[in-house]
């Protein structure tokens, strides 16, 4: 059977990956199921190049089809940040209760028509031949006045869904899997993988 690792170490990543590529007649591996150990520096200015360096990188390792993720927030009114810095944004060991706090202040007095924010997902396929494939996909929504919900991780308290009337921390993980940028950007490269 034909393989295909995925650039992550999160294991959460893994079983919705998993759970989407699961018809694909291919066994989907983690980088420690592929004994891949590696430390990637993405140092890319687009999430499409964060993505490709980490595909690149275990194709070439492993002669196998790699997959990889970046994800991140951009907000509008502050010029697109954190984009690609949003896991290392005020410093990767900060908590999220203050990096959302900071991202509130800054948007102090700003009004809802100019709080609009997307969550971005581009995932990159790199083949044994050389060839690489990338796919992108957002949810939009707005950043909010106060955290809400306990789902979800990183920025989702702070980030609402005018359609859903919600945060995306107050969503599950399977209503949040079906319109998420992620789960979106999965099904795309899904599409190119066959
Ligand atoms: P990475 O793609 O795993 O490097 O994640 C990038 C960062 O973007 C995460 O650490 C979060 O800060 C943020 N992020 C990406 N997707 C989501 C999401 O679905 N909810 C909340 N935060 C997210």
């Amino acid at each position: 059977m034909k393989k295909i690792i995925f650039a992550t170490g999160n294991a959460g990543k893994m079983k919705e990956i998993r759970e989407i590529l699961k018809d694909m007649d291919a066994e989907v591996l983690s980088m420690k199921e592929a004994e891949v150990d590696v430390e990637i520096v993405e140092d890319g200015k687009t999430f499409e190049e964060n993505a490709v360096i980490k595909a690149k990188t275990v194709c070439e390792l492993t002669g196998e089809i790699a997959l990889a993720d970046d994800s991140g927030l951009e907000i509008d009114y502050l010029n697109k940040e954190p984009g690609v810095y949003s896991a290392r944004y005020m410093g990767e060991d900060t908590s999220y209760k203050i990096k959302n706090a900071n991202l509130i202040e800054r948007l102090e007095g700003v009004p809802l028509e100019k709080r609009t924010a997307r969550f971005v997902c581009a995932i990159a396929a790199a083949f044994p031949d050389g060839t690489i494939k990338t796919v992108r996909a957002t949810m939009e929504g707005y950043i909010g006045y106060e955290e809400k919900g306990e789902n979800g991780f990183g920025y989702d308290p702070i980030f609402y869904l005018p359609e859903y009337g919600c945060s995306s921390a107050e969503l599950s993980m399977e209503e949040k899997n079906k319109i998420s940028h992620r789960g979106k950007a999965l099904r795309a490269i899904k599409e190119e993988l066959k």
